[in-house]
């Protein structure tokens, strides 16, 4: 019996339970849909990847492409091919719920079976409850639970024997054109594996260097992660037997990742309001003049600027920049977090809704276990205590390369080099954050 494989964010052989499922049941059509309701709204940087992420899967099957809705393009291909089941990863996001739903009632109609197997997460959401049956809104107790949970180990390498169905009319993968400058990662399954291969050497390290920007610090499997070229289980796997504050504090990190989604798929309408709702009333600016600087990296504080200038240059910008950027347009520049999780999904090529929108939301006070909204973050005194070399705001705001204090430059050597004066002044803007919180906190 023939089977379709639908692949979506799981673009790798190895480990991946939903093709071997398919295989199992026959000769196989695998299949990807470019879905305009995702395609458009995605960032240049993200459709790129995503392009050169198929192209390497293609190197080992031979994935037909197809454009358009995917309730009618997967049931009209799998009918074409007399598919009697389609087999996914299942898809816990807000849009990709609602889709699958669609999909397999409309399959169902045409007498063809909707198989899920596995997901993007080593432990699925909705399955890490605590004892009263209730899923976790704090992350340390989820984190302990989900651990307790456990996951099943890798599933097995693509088969030798496989055999392959292929599409007569497929279309071409688009080649996206991204503005001068933008260097991104190679993609795909190979270099994913490259990747975790070289990291896993110094994961000993982790626990000290993750936090420096200005170092090679962390693994950078988050764009691998976000397109399933390498599945965390495996990722967990490998580090099961490794002791150390190192490895101890990488796999919180990928629990961080596995909380998010949960807290999205309990929360669904998170993706886009507050998660407290009482901080949707507080008073915001509209965003002007000053969230273009922001964007664009030129708000005089160097740190802001040097992660502005990263995310646009590389389409990945350091987690602890990531904090320190967010805080500062939500509390020194008092704008809505929503604003920049857009900004952020727009250039992050790993850019994944429930760990931007959720990473937001925490830094805006808003989200889960969140840092206390008062807890607001100095820039010039964080660009001091995590990069204190200033090698990393050197290497992206290379203006100030030669300065005496790149961290917080003089009047005359902004004068002298072109960089900007401080957009807002932090003491009095922190100030301002503090009233507004004030204001709904009463
Ligand atoms: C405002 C903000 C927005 C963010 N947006 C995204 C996003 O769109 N996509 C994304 O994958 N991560 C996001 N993060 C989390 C984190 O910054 C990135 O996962 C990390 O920087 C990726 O680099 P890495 O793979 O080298 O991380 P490492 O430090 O090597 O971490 C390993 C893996 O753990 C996971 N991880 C680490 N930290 C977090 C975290 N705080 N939340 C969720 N997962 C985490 C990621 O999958 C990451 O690849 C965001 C964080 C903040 C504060």
């Amino acid at each position: 019996m023939t089977s379709v494989m639908w692949f979506r964010r799981d673009l790798r052989t190895a480990d991946n339970p939903a093709l071997l499922a398919a295989l199992a049941d026959g000769p196989t059509l695998p299949l990807f849909v470019l879905d305009p309701a995702l395609w458009d709204p995605s960032g240049l940087p993200r459709r790129a990847y995503l392009v050169d992420s198929l192209r390497a899967l293609r190197r080992d099957v031979p994935v037909s492409v197809l454009h358009g809705d995917p309730v009618r393009r997967v049931v009209e291909t799998a009918q074409e091919v007399g598919a009697t089941s389609v087999h996914v990863a299942a898809d816990y996001g807000p849009y990709g719920r609602r889709r699958d739903e669609a999909v397999a009632e409309a399959l169902e109609d045409a007498g063809i079976e909707l198989v899920r197997t596995g997901s993007p997460y080593a432990v699925a959401p909705d399955r890490v409850k605590n004892g009263s049956d209730q899923s976790y809104k704090v992350f340390t107790p989820f984190s302990r639970a989900w651990a307790a949970h456990g996951w099943r180990d890798p599933a097995g390498a693509l088969p030798d024997d496989a055999r392959w169905r292929h599409l007569k009319d497929t279309v071409d993968l688009p080649d996206v054109a991204l503005p001068d400058g933008i260097e991104l990662p190679t993609a795909g399954e190979a270099a994913a594996n490259e990747a975790w291969h070289a990291f896993l050497d110094k994961v000993t390290d982790y626990d000290d260097a993750r936090d420096k920007p200005g170092v090679e610090g962390t693994s950078r499997m988050s764009h691998h992660l976000k397109y399933g070229e390498i599945h965390p289980r495996t990722i967990l796997a490998d580090l099961a037997g490794r002791q150390g504050a190192g490895a101890t504090t990488y796999r919180q990190e990928i629990a961080w990742r596995e909380f998010y989604a949960d807290v999205l798929f309990q929360r669904p309408d998170t993706a886009r309001d507050y998660l407290r709702p009482e901080f949707a009333k507080m008073q915001y600016d509209a965003p002007g003049a000053d969230f273009e600087a922001w964007q664009e990296g030129r708000t005089g504080y160097p740190i802001v600027d040097a992660g502005m200038r990263q995310l646009r240059a590389t389409g990945w910008m350091h987690n602890r920049v990531r904090m320190i950027t967010a805080s500062f347009l939500v509390k020194d520049l008092h704008v809505e977090w929503q604003h920049g999780a857009r900004h952020f999904l727009q250039w992050l090529v790993d850019g994944d809704l429930a760990s931007n929108n959720h990473g937001w939301q925490w830094t805006a006070g808003s989200g889960t276990d969140a840092s206390p909204f008062f807890r607001v973050f100095n820039p010039t005194s964080q660009g001091r205590k995590f990069d204190p070399s200033a090698a990393y705001v050197r290497q992206w705001v290379p203006e100030l390369a030669d300065v005496d204090d790149p961290h917080e430059p003089s009047s005359a050597d902004r004068k002298a080099t072109g960089y900007p004066e401080p957009v807002v002044d932090h003491k009095a803007e922190r100030q301002e954050a503090l009233d507004r919180y004030q204001q709904i906190k009463a």
